[in-house]
């Protein structure tokens, strides 16, 4: 097993030209005395958006630690992959996220429930897990009605598991993910999840719940902030607890997906980590894309005129490329400007438009969050699109650098 470090932070990169900026950013971290494990994630679903292959994540990731000579881990996570869509990235992935949120529910064998309830008297009965003032008391009847919704996910990623293992080695990180369904999982159902992936033997490192609140692609978390602090410290708990008395790896930690642009979380999570001690994983993606629209608005010319463009095409099909992630985005489509307007526009008025700088008053969480799901469109525009990234490289760098350190990693692990 390949291990985790305690700090971990994914980082997507659409169109593979950015990594070296992004490295640059757990640079400047490192040298401030945190050190944090790059993690490039890309999912299937992008790659099939975009038509780019799982090697290419690997090629530029790799070229961007040898080139920036960084000292420390770093990873390749194949995102969000089942069964059918793993083989592509045995190859070149490293971490790999076993998504079983679509088989959770699916009902399992009442024979194999009352077996794992059999199996783990102990859930049946009052748990005081340290950490968590209140002893958790599930009724054998409650513990059987958690395996029966998640034991059949469970299983396949013991599946999957066991498919990775054959075809890449166990050298590899294990992520399960049950974040994209509707219900968040409460602690008490957590501490069953895990008892049941234990049983499958897979190496879990990070686990990825769903939470309570809502995690809008690349805008701030909408949600109860007392309510979502109790709940993550009781899962950090759950996890120090879950590998301990289920056998799993002492690095097992939270996993936080679309946990871009989460400001008002950051000193949450930075809070818990350190009167715990607890690791954590926060993936993020598509803000990178974003900030390399911004570089373009903010170079003027050519790019400017392309982001004026990604604009208004995004606008032009707002339900097809808002239709995949109606559940994870708020827009109101009233406050989207006419591309006549945006036309009109500078280009650091339209970058301050996109910026994620919630006080400024340029700032539209609607044009944003279009743009976050509107990647498709420079993917059409293919060599034009990469080649203005690259003729505006450092403008485009310092965007993607500094989005990383001061809006993510500096708030996450430093303050
Ligand atoms: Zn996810």
């Amino acid at each position: 097993m390949k291990t985790l470090p305690r700090f971990s932070f994914g980082v997507g990169d659409r169109f593979a030209h950015e990594a070296e900026a992004q490295l640059a950013a757990f640079e400047r971290l490192a040298a401030a005395g945190v050190v944090v494990a790059p993690v490039w994630n890309k999912s299937n679903r992008e790659h099939t958006f975009i038509g780019s292959e799982p090697a290419s994540v690997q090629a530029a990731a790799a070229a961007a630690v040898a080139n920036r000579k960084w000292p420390h881990p770093w990873f390749v996570d194949a995102d969000h992959i089942r069964l059918d869509t793993v083989d592509r990235f045995l190859a070149s992935s490293d971490f790999f996220t076993i998504d079983v949120a679509d088989s959770i529910g699916k009902p399992a064998q009442p024979a194999d429930v009352a077996a794992f309830v059999a199996r783990h008297p102990e859930l049946g009965k009052p748990v005081s897990v340290p950490g968590i003032a209140k002893v958790i008391r599930l009724s054998e009847d409650s513990v059987a009605a958690i395996a029966g919704k998640y034991l059949l996910a469970c299983r396949e990623a013991g599946e999957i598991w066991r498919h990775i293992r054959a075809g890449r080695g166990d050298d590899v990180v294990v992520e399960v993910s049950m974040d994209e369904t509707d219900a968040p999982q409460t602690p008490p159902q957590l501490l069953v999840i895990l008892a049941l992936l234990a049983e499958e033997k897979i190496p879990l490192q990070t686990i990825a719940p769903k939470f309570t609140g809502r995690f809008n692609k690349g805008v701030d978390y909408v949600g109860d902030l007392v309510q979502f602090e109790q709940e993550f410290s009781d899962d950090v708990a759950i996890c120090a607890f879950a590998a301990k008395h289920y056998g799993l790896p002492d690095s097992l930690k939270l996993s936080v997906h679309s946990g871009s642009d989460k400001f008002s979380l950051y000193p949450v999570i930075r809070r818990t980590l350190a009167r715990t001690g607890a690791g954590v994983h926060l993936k993020t993606a598509g803000t990178t894309w974003l900030e390399e629209v911004i570089g373009l608005a903010e170079a003027g010319g050519d790019g400017l005129a392309l982001a004026r463009e990604i604009y208004a095409y995004a606008l032009d099909h707002v339900d097809e490329f808002c239709a995949p992630y109606a559940s994870v985005i708020d827009i109101d489509r009233t406050r989207l400007p006419p591309a006549a307007e945006v036309n009109g526009w500078s280009g650091p008025r339209l970058a301050a438009a996109i910026r994620h700088v919630p006080t400024c008053p340029d700032f539209n969480p609607h044009v944003r969050q279009l743009l976050h799901v509107s990647f498709k469109v420079a993917a059409k525009h293919g060599t034009r699109y990469t080649d203005l990234l690259v003729a505006n490289r450092d403008v485009v760098a310092r965007q993607v650098t500094d989005n990383i350190y001061d809006r993510h990693l500096k708030p996450l692990f430093l303050g």
